[in-house]
């Protein structure tokens, strides 16, 4: 268990600097016991003291990675059981199945072939597992091998055979990855293995109690990078663990759970799957193996997972600038809006629906939309004026005009007197915008 926070303030030096962003020395000793802070941010704490407090800065739950490069995933590092409460930091891994029985190569080019691009951003699937469902050690080798060889994306090896274990990671031992699992009847063996490739290794056990018991075994033989499966499959049971294990490694500093946690799905249906995973996402797998390999079924859950992780406090912006929908001319119509990708995307889908090549120039709000911008006074007559200077848009049209969201009608005179642009007052909502366009602009 940590230290409490009265604990910890014994150990800082007392002196209320504020440099590390709290108030006061116990107001931070108090952030680095509950797992909001790091001892780094005190830049005044000496050695003796970070030894002493070394465990109560280390996260509640380990870091632990699984594959190699660029294709490294990163699982757990978790401190909060309520995102709001601060917000989730390692998305979960989404690993796709592939059983040694199947066609394991045409599996393997569809997983590939996962990849998105929605409002901006790539979503892609992270992780390929292979399980041995032949119960053929040389098949299973052979599976591991060709899906190897189609994609270079972090790999979980499923069997509970040592033998077939081994073999497998004779051909993909250097890609890291994540050896599923050890059980109590093979965790020696088990862990040898992982331990000797340096691979993480996932704990399964028959339920919570004989998870954290095996956990206690094979950190006992010297291998700590673990990865924890309660062995339940039952979707409630499942979800009841999965809360455990994060309830007891970060309210209670529980070590044998301070790991991250892998959780199966077991429906046949793929939208029934797709929402049973979603609900470990939710709560709190930080790896979902599933059978769903079609793009349909795995966009919302990639969306969802979007959602879970983005930080709740930090608005997802894109970037400031001027932008090209079609190919405009220097007389193409000009519209300004925010940097709150919501709604940028939805300006864009907008001006794209109306088929007239035009500018949008994206005013950084610090990703806030139009209104919120406007009562902040980031969406001013001097910020736009300050946006339109400094994007070039002048030597890119020969007219002066630019279109407002109706919203901030109210803005048309004073920016037309502090930019010089004549000023047009667009639709309210940016549904709108096609027929304005075309009323005004065909
Ligand atoms: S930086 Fe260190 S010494 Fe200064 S207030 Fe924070 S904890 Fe105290």
């Amino acid at each position: 268990m940590g230290l409490t926070g009265l604990e910890i303030y014994k150990h800082l030096p007392k002196t209320n600097c504020k440099d590390c962003g709290s108030p006061t020395c116990l107001a931070f000793a108090m952030a680095l016991a509950s797992g909001k802070a790091s001892l780094d941010a005190c830049p005044h704490v000496t050695d003796e003291a970070k030894e002493a407090l070394d465990s109560a800065s280390a996260p509640p739950i380990k870091l632990v990675k699984v594959g190699t490069g660029d294709h490294v995933v990163e699982l757990g590092e978790e401190t909060e059981i309520f995102r709001h409460d601060k917000r989730f930091f390692h998305p979960t891994g989404v690993a796709v199945l592939i059983s040694d029985t199947e066609d394991v190569a045409a599996k393997a080019e569809a997983f590939e072939g996962l990849e998105f691009h929605r409002v901006g951003m790539d979503f892609v699937t992270d992780m390929v597992a292979v399980q041995c469902d032949s119960g053929d050690a040389a098949k299973f080798k052979e599976a591991v091998e060709t899906v190897a060889g189609k994609t270079e994306k972090a790999m979980v090896l499923i069997t509970e055979d040592p033998a077939a274990m081994e073999a497998a990671l004779e051909v993909v031992a250097d890609r890291k990855p994540l050896v599923c699992a050890a059980t109590a009847d093979n965790f020696e063996k088990m862990t040898e293995l992982a331990k000797g490739k340096e691979c993480p290794l996932v704990v399964r056990g028959k339920d919570i109690n004989e998870t954290a018991e095996l956990v206690g075994k094979v950190e006992g033989l010297g291998h700590k990078d673990l990865v924890l499966d309660s062995g339940a499959r039952e979707t409630s049971k499942v979800l009841a663990d999965l809360t455990q294990f994060r309830r007891l490694a970060v309210k209670k500093k529980f070590r044998p759970f301070g790991y991250p946690a892998i959780a199966f799905t077991t429906k046949e249906d793929p939208r029934e799957e797709v929402v049973q995973a979603g609900v470990y996402m939710s709560k709190y797998a930080d790896v979902v193996v599933l059978k769903a390999c079609e793009k349909q079924q795995l966009l919302p859950l990639l969306s969802w997972r979007l959602n879970l992780y983005t930080d709740p406090q930090k608005p997802i912006a894109v970037e400031a600038k001027l932008y090209d929908v079609g190919e405009p001319t220097d007389d193409s119509p000009v519209y300004l809006t925010t940097n709150f990708s919501l709604t940028y995307f939805i300006v864009e889908g907008e001006v794209e629906s109306s088929r007239i090549p035009s500018r949008i120039l994206s005013v950084d709000t610090g990703g806030v939309s139009v209104l919120t911008a406007y009562a902040d006074n980031k969406f001013s007559a001097e910020t736009i004026t300050e946006a339109i200077k400094g994007c070039g848009l002048e030597d890119k049209v020969k007219h002066r005009k630019v279109v407002i969201p109706g919203h901030v009608a109210v803005l048309k005179g004073a920016l037309e007197e502090e930019s010089g642009w004549e000023v047009i007052v667009g639709p309210r909502e940016a549904s709108g915008i096609t027929k304005f366009a075309k009323d005004n602009f065909a």
